[in-house]
């Protein structure tokens, strides 16, 4: 087993401990239903028991995991194994390739046809011989009727075959799916986890630990942090140590440009986080330090509201006139 395996597996205990459980006991059910925040690992944990299930020498291993070197583990790693099923909604399809052209004529959705077409597949027996797995990411992105599409199949599996049905919560799936499910829980990694991960995934020892700290426990968020340019970098620091009078003036081209403002925001972050680990304090008065995790809550906190629709201009002035003080009345350290 890689290190980053073992690292991801132990991160997701509860979770690993349940499904191994399950499979050592026979009774791991048809229909799973993985819940949890952003990334969390999810999807990682999905393509591990898929390689369990699949790996012929799956059922040997101790892990929740395959063999991880033969043809069967690495083709389900690169979700290129015909027994596995890598069912994406056109959101995420887009997000995976980067290409926005498409998004204003597509639907979000899952639609009934993206599960009948799954539902189909899953008639047929095995390619290879001992299971198939369907992994339904964004699986709270079906409509109702695809919903209704995938209950037969929940309802009358065939032998050997998983679904694996992924959400952010419980609440986000129709009840007569969820009824039907064995429900996993997955948790908010630890700071230490991701910070952990990040080094396996080839970061500096001190740069995973910066990140981890404004992760909220989401490998994809760290993974993703922004790196701002010279210019941003200062503009977020006048800002931040500006009186109220020229906070004010600055907001006030704010808030036009959404993207911008999404870009800003996950770069504050990260600046925030490298500020907590920075001994020499390079805007924030170090009798101040004590206050930069509240700053970053409020931060994150922002980032959310941007995210759920808010108005960007109202976003940034609940920010910076409300929730982060005021500190120029302190003498600067920089
Ligand atoms: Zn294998």
């Amino acid at each position: 087993m890689r290190p980053l395996d073992h690292e991801f597996l132990s991160a997701q205990q509860a979770a690993t401990h349940q499904l191994l459980h399950a499979i050592q006991h026979d009774r791991l059910a048809h229909g799973l239903l993985f819940v949890g925040p952003q990334g969390a690992g999810k999807s990682t944990l999905s393509l591990y028991l898929a390689q369990k299930l699949l790996c012929p020498q799956g059922h040997e291993s101790p892990n929740l995991s395959g063999c991880g070197h033969c043809g069967v583990c690495h083709r389900v790693a690169q979700k290129s194994h015909p027994d596995l099923n890598w069912v994406l909604s056109e959101k995420r399809r887009e997000a995976e390739n980067e290409s926005r052209e498409t998004s204003s004529k597509k639907t979000s959705d899952l639609t009934i046809a993206d599960i009948r077409s799954l539902c189909q597949s899953l008639l047929l027996p095995p390619h290879e011989g001992r299971a198939k797995v369907a992994v339904i990411l964004d699986a709270h992105r079906m409509t109702p009727q695809a919903a209704n599409a995938l209950l037969k199949t929940l309802e009358e599996p065939r032998p050997n075959t998983h679904l694996i049905l992924v959400a952010p919560s419980k609440d986000s799936i129709l009840p007569t799916l969820l009824s039907r499910s064995q429900v996993v829980r997955f948790r908010p990694l630890q700071s230490e986890s991701v910070a952990n991960l990040l080094e396996h995934e080839g970061l500096s020892a001190e740069e995973a630990l910066q990140r981890s700290v404004a992760s909220d426990g989401s490998i994809e968020q760290a993974r993703s942090q922004t790196h701002l340019s010279v210019e941003e970098t200062k503009f977020l620091l006048d800002l931040l140590s500006g009186s109220e009078a020229e906070r004010v003036l600055q907001l006030a081209s704010w808030g036009q440009d959404r993207e911008a403002l999404t870009h800003l925001l996950a770069g504050m972050v990260d600046l925030l986080a490298k500020e907590v680990h920075n001994p020499q304090p390079t805007w924030l008065p170090s009798t101040q330090k004590h206050l930069l995790l509240s700053i970053i809550e409020a931060t994150v906190e922002a980032q959310n509201r941007l995210r759920k629709h808010g108005n960007g201009q109202l976003v940034v002035e609940k920010l910076f006139l409300n929730d982060i003080p005021v500190f120029s009345a302190n003498p600067r350290t920089s």
